[in-house]
């Protein structure tokens, strides 16, 4: 008889790890959400989950992470890039040779191929404009067009392009929740589940995977007493083991849409490839000190945020934030909802380049480059421009986060307290139990530079204003611009090619 492995969470990570176990495994996929329908709207509500969370101190907010077969895959902004080469680096310290960059960018070229990633065209009037403004205003910067996943208005699911075109054989139990890892004598031996009927039973398993996204994951840990003494004890759970960097640090990444209102020549315009292609076609990134950094994203959209509303918006991001969020438990009830506290924009140099951040994203909107597109920025004015602290103050009111959630289960090596998992995602202290998704990810990666066709690098122009010069002479889907090397995002999913895991299948 063959093993069997319970795999929690259907979305971008579970999606492709059940689908290479299965191999070697009985494999059964636990996921809250349902399959989503055809042409059902991206931005359905029910597709997501509504975790209340606080961004910075006064600034309250609903996590919005995928709740579907597919997870978060289904409702993301579609873009796709493969790490930087610093997070590679970091990777490896902490995971070991199986998460060495060759192998992590080989089997993302492998992903890119499987979900159809293609580049974005940069035909929109709105990226004309974003790049004609860069040179205009002498940005120092490296501006970057996008892969997509996007395909007639949609992101691909990662479920339709893994789970369901599977060889193997996997049953897929959705619209059923994991509330529990059942621990026995340090192994973990099932996983408490509830169907949408209310049912109640307790699935065993030979291997139990973890891949319920960055909040999913850290929510079942803290509901299994499998977390920091201390929060457990506050929210009366039994402690099964003590795991100090559950939830301990996670990070994301900060952002602010800057909202404009189109001209009636853009509102009246046919629609362009972008429409359908992908929302986010183009980047620019630059670095707050002015030097040749990458830990700020201005981001061109093409759509309206929400599909009712008329604002357009460029998103500012911070990509590598020094601030770190934590996620601790309320209850002793599985179901209640955890404390998530971002902490964003805590450090003073996270303010400091959120300003640069906007100021810069406000000036290229404002220049008349943008005059046939923007008839005006909505309530973003000189005088806040002008001033740090109504800046600020307008940079709070204003913030989101990018939904990259990371770092809530960190990988590391044995000598790292806060290490959760090691580089095969197997959980400290615990048998039986691995983790293989974004919260394994010691820290958000950045996404500066880019990834196309299947991962495949190109250091063509290091030059950030011969890429802008690229870009004016509309030659940007060949310009492929980078500054720093390869490209970072975070991954569609996390396991590296070759871990023990796998090997061991
Ligand atoms: C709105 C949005 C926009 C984004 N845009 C981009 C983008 O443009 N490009 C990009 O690369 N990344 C983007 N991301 C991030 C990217 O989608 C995630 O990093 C990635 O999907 C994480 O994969 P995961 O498998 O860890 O989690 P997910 O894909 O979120 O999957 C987790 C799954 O686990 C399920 N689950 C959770 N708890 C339980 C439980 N107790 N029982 C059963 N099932 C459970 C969830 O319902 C979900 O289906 C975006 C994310 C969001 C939310």
């Amino acid at each position: 008889m063959r093993p069997r492995a319970v795999v929690i969470g259907a979305g971008s990570a579970g999606s492709v790890l059940a689908s290479r176990i299965s191999a070697a495994y009985d494999v059964t996929v636990i996921e809250a959400g349902r399959s989503p329908m055809a042409g059902e709207s991206v931005l359905d509500a029910s597709r997501t989950w509504s975790i209340p969370a606080e961004l910075a101190e006064g600034r309250a907010w609903r996590a919005t992470p995928g709740r579907a077969v597919g997870g978060s895959s289904v409702v993301n902004g579609g873009y796709f890039a493969a790490p930087a080469p610093d997070d590679l680096l970091r990777w490896r310290a902490a995971g070991g040779e199986a998460w060495a960059p060759e192998r992590v960018l080989a089997h993302i070229g492998d992903l890119a191929a499987r979900l159809g990633v293609h580049a974005s065209p940069q035909t929109h009037p709105i990226s004309r404009a974003f790049a004609d403004a860069c040179v205009l205003q002498g940005v120092t910067g490296t501006l970057l067009p996008l892969d997509t996943t996007f395909r007639d208005g949609a992101p691909r699911s990662v479920a339709d392009a893994f789970l369901a075109s599977s060889p193997n054989r996997i049953e897929v139990r959705s619209n059923c929740r994991a509330m529990r890892i059942v621990v026995e004598n340090g192994r973990a031996v099932g996983v408490d589940v509830a169907d949408a009927d209310g049912s109640r039973e307790v699935l065993a398993a030979d291997e139990i995977v973890l891949c319920a996204g960055g909040f999913g994951t850290a929510r079942l840990l803290l509901a299994s007493g499998l977390a920091p003494t201390p929060s457990l004890r506050r929210a009366g759970i039994d402690v099964v083991a003590d795991l100090p960097g559950v939830g301990a640090a996670f990070s994301d990444h900060p952002t602010v849409w800057i909202e404009w209102l189109p001209t009636a020549a853009l509102s009246e315009a046919p629609p362009h490839p972008e429409d359908v292609d992908g929302a986010f076609p183009l980047a620019l990134y630059l670095s707050a000190d002015g030097t040749s950094g990458d830990d700020l994203e201005v981001l061109v959209c093409t759509q309206p945020p929400d599909a009712d509303a008329t604002p357009y918006g460029l998103v500012v991001g911070l990509q590598r934030p020094r601030s770190r969020g934590t996620v601790s438990a309320t209850s002793a009830h599985p179901l209640g909802a955890p404390k998530i506290a971002y902490g964003y924009l805590r450090d003073p140099e996270d303010r400091a380049a959120m300003r640069v951040g906007v100021r810069c994203a406000a000036g290229l909107l404002v220049s008349t480059a943008f005059a046939g597109v923007v008839e005006r920025l909505v309530d973003l004015t000189d005088d806040t421009l002008g001033d740090d602290l109504l800046l600020d103050a307008w940079i709070l009111e204003h913030l989101g986060s990018a939904s990259h959630t990371c770092g809530t289960a960190p990988m590391g090596p044995e000598t790292d307290p806060a290490a959760v998992v090691d580089g095969a995602g197997r959980v400290r202290g615990i048998r039986g139990l691995r983790i293989a998704d974004a919260s394994m990810l010691p820290v958000v990666p950045s996404r500066a530079c880019g990834c196309r066709n299947g991962g495949r690098s190109d250091r063509r122009g290091a030059d950030a204003r011969l890429a802008v010069a690229q870009a004016r002479a509309s030659a940007m889907s060949r310009a492929f611009v980078m500054r720093r090397g390869l490209t970072g995002l975070v991954p569609s999913t996390t396991l590296p090619r070759e871990c023990s895991f796998c090997r061991s299948a």
